[in-house]
């Protein structure tokens, strides 16, 4: 699962070229004109209130934090509900909000949630590491699978040697 993780994100990344990326990023937030004028308006925002993500009566995080409207087939409601807005904000941050609509909207809906959960993990490391990310952790834990491997290797060469003394 985690390669297949991988594989998503690596051909996630090859396509961002990283000027674009940052450049999309920090315009993302301004490229949904019309969402302030929505929310300023009561009559829309009461709208917004009653179709909001899975009938939960709330905008997703997405759409709150972008201050728009959530659509009924909203395709960020399912992955990033209201009740955890840290979520989006990490993902939007590292990545922009247009790249994972674009994301989602490419893979099928069953490769959705581990997508947006990868992605989501994959922020909050770059957030907290911001040279190696999620590769740092990849690498100590590659480190430790290798160590084990040697100990057990080793193990079984001293179990073998007692096999016949029994
Ligand atoms: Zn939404």
């Amino acid at each position: 699962v985690f390669s297949f993780l991988l594989g998503i994100w690596i051909s996630f990344a090859r396509k961002l070229d990283r000027p674009i990326h940052r450049s999309m990023a920090s315009s993302s937030a301004s490229s949904f004109p019309g969402s302030v004028i929505t929310m300023a308006s009561s009559a829309a925002a009461v709208g917004a209130a009653s179709s909001g993500a899975a009938g939960t009566g709330s905008p997703c995080a997405a759409c709150k934090f972008l201050r728009r409207k959530c659509q009924p087939d909203c395709v960020f409601a399912p992955y990033f509900p209201p009740d955890n807005p840290q979520k989006f904000v990490h993902v939007h941050r590292v990545f922009g909000a247009s790249n994972v609509t674009k994301l989602l909207n490419e893979l099928n809906p069953y490769q959705r949630e581990d997508a947006v959960n990868s992605l989501a993990y994959e922020a909050d490391m770059r957030l907290r590491d911001p040279v190696y990310g999620c590769v740092g952790v990849i690498s100590v834990l590659q480190h430790q699978l290798r160590q084990l491997q040697q100990d057990l290797t080793r193990a079984r060469y001293e179990l073998s040697k007692y096999q016949f003394c029994i």
